[in-house]
């Protein structure tokens, strides 16, 4: 159930958790409670949704006050956002991290048995010169 009401043909707007009804216009825009004090539809509006003129006419403990709901609201959702982000971030630099160590590893094996080989045919090649094997 919506928590306010467009009544009189759109001329008014009717607050559901008070009764009180405005018909000024801004109010019917933003869906304004002069009473309650708030927006009655705040999940539908960002700030930037707020045009100057009705920054304006709000007057400053009004618009003080939005802003301060608005901040508390953002602020969860923003730090619920950044931890997400930095999560992920942990998680991308871990396993790229993890990668890298692995391909480390192998051409470190790589290289040992390269060198491994080049001893092994060093040592075949001096027996054979001094005829113990062949
Ligand atoms: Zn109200």
């Amino acid at each position: 159930m919506s928590d306010f009401l467009i009544v009189k043909n759109g001329e008014a707007i009717k607050c559901m958790a008070c009764d009180s009804v405005s018909h000024h216009p801004m109010d019917i825009k933003y869906k304004y409670c002069g009473k309650c004090k708030r927006f009655i539809d705040s999940d539908r509006l960002g700030w930037t949704d707020l045009e100057p003129e009705y920054i304006h006419g709000m007057g400053r403990n009004r618009f003080t006050q939005y802003m301060q709901q608005e901040v508390k609201d953002n602020a969860a959702k923003h730090l619920d956002k950044f931890s997400k982000e930095m999560l992920k971030i942990h998680q991308e630099h871990a396993e790229r991290s993890a990668e890298i160590d692995r391909n480390f590893r192998n051409r470190m094996i790589a290289c040992g048995v390269l060198i491994l080989v080049v001893v092994l045919l060093t040592v075949f090649e001096a027996l054979l010169r001094m005829g113990v094997i062949g």
